[in-house]
């Protein structure tokens, strides 16, 4: 059984739309699939019918951009209901501000003498639902600027780069609430992973006490298993998520083309913490219909 939670396609930065992304999944010998685009469940519909063509379970999952203490914080919330209120006005709200940002980053780039336009990012966006920094980092590769994609972010793109630009992300205790009460469970996608803000990185703002705040909010598991967690990294986290009574979750954070060292498969959940977790959104989903009776 392969269960890969965390993925992403074109309605995010991935580079394949979500039913090609679903068919590639099979093909690849993936028995669960968790669709875990930025911001949006604009792909779940796509993937759904791909899925129940294909014989393979989704999971539906957005991966939030969230922040704690300044620092980002991705947020992975599966099987909340698409249509809470609360989670879909605060859905909107970082599309908006990914909006506004992008404004930001051309103007930034423009200040460092390169000029991009809107459109040249937008031929790499497509009908994605949030412009990302891997879109401009495309565009940038595009126009010469950059030879590839990670050069793009560590001389541009990076927090603390010339370009960086800072936008609107919910507290990630108070998004915690909001997934929980729209009957969804969530997870800390990467807790330790080796992106950072100028000096700083999540795992100096999510310390075993801060963890532990997020569980009291409702968190349910952490994404141990992720490419960016090393050996001794995984273990470590592990064996606090023991401590802490958390699901442990693991997924390959594949972009397609746009991202290497996360193909498909590459990092998996076991089946019965994905038990565990559907339980959890499942709980949350009872909890939510009974309140609102
Ligand atoms: P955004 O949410 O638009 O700020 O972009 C975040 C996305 O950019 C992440 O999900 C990663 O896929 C990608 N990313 C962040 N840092 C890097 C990096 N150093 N190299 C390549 N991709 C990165
Ligand atoms: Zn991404
Ligand atoms: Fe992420
Ligand atoms: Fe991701």
């Amino acid at each position: 059984m392969i269960i890969d939670l965390h993925t992403h396609s074109t309605a995010s930065d991935g580079t394949e739309p979500p039913a090609a992304l679903v068919r590639h999944a099979r093909d690849v010998g993936i028995d669960v699939l968790g669709l875990t685009d930025h911001d949006t469940t604009a792909g779940w519909a796509g993937a759904a019918a791909a899925a129940e063509a294909a014989g393979i379970r989704l999971v539906r999952g957005i991966e939030v951009s969230t922040a704690t203490d300044r620092l980002g914080v991705h947020l992975l919330a599966y099987a909340p209901d698409p249509h809470d209120r609360g989670l879909t006005d605060e859905l909107a709200a970082i599309v908006h501000a990914r909006e506004d940002r992008l404004q930001a980053m051309l103007d930034n780039l423009a200040g460092v003498g390169i000029e991009l336009s809107e459109a040249d990012v937008r031929r790499h966006s497509g009908d994605a639902e949030g412009v990302g920094r891997p879109h401009v980092a495309q565009a940038l590769v595009d126009a010469g600027h950059v030879p590839d994609v990670p050069s793009a972010f560590a001389e541009l793109l990076a927090p603390g780069g010339p370009v960086w630009a800072k936008r609107y992300a919910p507290d990630t205790a108070a998004m915690i609430r909001i997934v929980t009460a729209a009957g969804g469970a969530a997870v800390i996608a990467h807790p330790w992973g080796r992106r950072g803000g100028a000096g700083r990185s999540t795992r100096d703002v999510l310390t075993g006490e801060v963890l532990e705040q997020l569980v009291v909010a409702g968190l349910v598991g952490v994404e141990v298993d992720h490419p960016e967690h090393d050996p001794t990294t995984r273990d470590e986290l592990r064996a606090l998520a023991r401590d802490l009574g958390l699901v442990v979750t693991g997924g390959s954070d594949y972009h397609g083309t746009r991202k290497v060292g996360h193909e498909l498969g590459c990092d998996t959940t076991m089946p019965e913490e994905l038990e565990r977790l559907l339980a959890a959104a499942d709980l949350h989903a009872q909890a939510r219909s009974a309140a609102m009776k």
